[in-house]
């Protein structure tokens, strides 16, 4: 048997290479992407091989003719909260910075199927924020104005039309009864593990090598400037070091002698058995703390809140599946009757101001990507163009330069705390 990394590529896919396939009982499809040993040396190391990584790898490569990276990922590739998200995907927020940024990856979206030639399976099927205070109807109110003057295209909807979206919905909840909601059609999901594949696909085609099961242990830095990493498979030199891990943020960044302004909490969902078709939008209810969509093969997707106290857990517990059912089945009250199958936590890294980090670091050579918190996997190709962009020239770019560590002891907070405060 040859050796992963020598063995045939997968090619173009097309609807010729389907025919050209079942013409020979699938026998000639390659691989995916390549798995090789690491070199001793690249231009470009990126820790971690979630959405962010791979996006980041990917734009380096397509943006900047930069392909001597290599990805280094501890576990597989998309094993993090990439591959345990609930896969919203919307650009309705409040300040300008996040619109900018979370409406350029929107936009990639839209075509990035058709771009990494990986089918994604972006679904913008709309997406509603139900407001279920006066003060949640407020802010959503003023989230539609700051949309406006953003060109974002969102509006506001009243509980009539909200009943027609949503039949499975029960507008008038004795608790928290549905005043309106703030609608955002190009909004949707997407399948995240094929957003991870689909980027490292192209990202290995570009000749870039992407390393799993491979833990980074350890940054080694001389007068100020990265110099190399220690990993599982032996010491690797870069002159530049991309760190994109997630909820291990504080971790790598101790390794390199600097502090971030991070919290790690678990974030839990779970899925129901599947069902017939009965929910065709993306729905959050923000107060009472649940969010829903179906998913292709008719579970119901559901997402609750964080852990109440700091953990590296990647677990589900008992009391949030009661806690978030028992929230939506008010609003939902069909829920009720269904089982639950499978619940699953992810680490996030949550900022103080509930917005991103995309920074140059106290050591040169090293940048930071993190603090998506419970919301990035809808970020995951405008955060890779933006932080291509970053390692590229080693200064952020439009897109970037709001996000850096800088912000937070100048305090110029991006305070999103109404739109991904509890949202996803
Ligand atoms: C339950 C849940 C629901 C969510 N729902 C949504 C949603 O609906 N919409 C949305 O937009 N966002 C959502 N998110 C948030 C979203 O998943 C994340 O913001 C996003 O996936 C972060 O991607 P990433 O690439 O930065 O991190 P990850 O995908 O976590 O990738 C980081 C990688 O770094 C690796 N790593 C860590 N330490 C090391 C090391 N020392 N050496 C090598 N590798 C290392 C990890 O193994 C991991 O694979 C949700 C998150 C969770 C947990």
């Amino acid at each position: 048997m040859s050796a992963p990394h020598t063995q045939r590529r997968s090619g173009r896919y097309s609807v010729f290479a389907i025919a050209r396939e079942a013409m020979r009982l699938h026998s000639g499809w390659g691989r995916a992407w390549a798995s090789p040993e690491p070199r001793s040396r690249y231009q470009v190391v990126i820790v971690g091989a979630g959405g962010h990584g791979l996006a980041t790898a990917y734009y380096l490569g397509k943006n900047f003719g930069i392909t001597d990276v290599a990805v280094i990922e501890k576990g597989w590739l998309g094993g993090g909260n990439t591959g345990r998200n609930t896969t919203i995907i919307r650009s309705n927020y409040l300040q300008d910075p996040s619109a900018a940024i979370y409406d350029k990856a929107l936009k990639l979206y839209e075509t990035l199927s058709q771009d990494l030639n990986y089918n994604v399976m972006f679904s913008p099927r709309g997406l509603i924020m139900l407001a279920q205070t006066e003060h949640e109807k407020r802010g959503y109110l003023r989230t539609v104005n700051a949309n406006l003057l953003q060109g974002v295209a969102t509006r506001w909807v009243e509980p009539a039309e909200l009943g027609r979206l949503v039949p499975i919905m029960n507008l008038a909840g004795p608790r928290y009864p549905v005043l309106g909601g703030l609608y955002q059609e190009r909004g949707g999901t997407a399948r995240h593990d094929a957003v991870a594949w689909g980027y490292a696909r192209a990202c290995s085609d570009m000749g870039m090598h992407i390393i799993q099961n491979c833990e980074v242990t350890g940054v080694e830095t001389a007068g100020g400037r990265v110099r190399a990493v220690n990993t599982a498979k032996g010491r690797i030199e870069c002159d530049k070091l991309a760190m994109v891990v997630a909820g291990h943020s504080s971790v790598l960044a101790g390794m390199a002698g600097f502090r971030l302004p991070i919290e790690s909490i678990a974030l839990q969902a779970l899925v129901s058995e599947p069902i017939k078709p009965c929910l065709d939008v993306v729905v959050m209810a923000n107060t009472v703390h649940g969010y829903l969509s179906q998913s292709d093969k008719g579970e119901m997707v559901i997402g609750g809140g964080t852990d109440g106290f700091v953990n590296y857990t990647q677990r589900g517990s008992w009391h949030h599946v009661e806690e978030t059912v028992r929230a939506l089945i008010e609003t939902f009250p069909m829920l009720s009757r269904l089982k639950m199958l499978r619940q699953w936590g992810g680490i996030v890294d949550m900022t103080g101001d509930r917005s991103p980090i995309l920074s140059r670091t106290p050591v040169e050579g090293i940048f930071v990507n993190c603090g998506w918190g419970t919301g990035g996997f809808k970020a995951i190709p405008g955060s890779g163009w933006a932080m291509a962009e970053l390692v590229a020239k080693g200064t952020p770019g439009p897109l970037a330069a709001p996000f850096g560590l800088e912000r937070f002891a100048e305090g110029r907070f991006i305070d999103e705390s109404v739109a991904a405060g509890v949202a996803h």
